[in-house]
């Protein structure tokens, strides 16, 4: 038996996700390491399965947060840290020698809530990683024309710009707007 890299105490012991696919649950800090393969094999056989979204204790999800580096307790090297969304600084660990997941206490419930659960899969690839790249970016780069605008000017100048980018005549009209004397012939 695997011994929990996470909090050093506990064992790692066999067992189902929801008596779905395998997992080993930690004895001692319930958190659970999940194979990607093995994750994967339930899933191509339960195409259909849906997880239930509503966490039924949705006050007591608490989703444990581990900061420090965990190793992954296959093969001993330290787990990438992933973000899962966007919004959330919420990171889960991921070993990419051994593909395989550290869900620390209540991730999994978490995973479910953000209707993430049935992507696992998905959720450790460059494709999905890069994606919450871009959406932060994203959202950093609105969230800077917010505070330089303020809200109800960057409101007027989103739909100025909307308006503006389905006009035929756009470039004209920017042109027209940029001119200091646009009635004059000088540049
Ligand atoms: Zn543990």
């Amino acid at each position: 038996m695997k011994r929990c890299t996470s909090c050093k105490n506990g064992v790692l012991k066999s067992g189902f996700i929801e008596e779905l696919f395998r997992a080993y649950t930690c004895s001692s800090c319930e958190g659970n390491w999940i194979l990607i393969e093995d994750y994967l094999s339930w899933k191509i056989q339960n195409p259909e399965y849906k997880f239930s979204e509503d966490v039924s204790n949705l006050n007591d999800v608490i989703a444990e947060d581990t900061k420090r580096a965990i190793l992954c307790p296959v093969s001993g090297s330290i787990m990438q840290k992933i973000k899962i969304i966007a919004s959330s600084e919420h990171r889960i660990d991921y070993s990419t020698v051994v593909g395989g997941v550290w869900l620390d206490k209540g991730e999994w419930d978490l995973l479910k809530l953000e209707g993430l659960a049935g992507s696992l899969n998905f959720l450790v690839t460059h494709e999905w990683q890069k994606k919450i790249r871009e959406s932060k970016a994203h959202e950093t780069f609105s969230e800077r024309y917010r505070s330089k605008f303020g809200d109800e000017l960057y409101g007027k100048v989103k739909e100025v710009r909307k308006w503006l980018y389905e006009e035929a005549q756009r470039i004209d009209i920017l042109a027209y707007l940029n001119a200091e004397d646009p009635y004059s012939a000088e540049r």
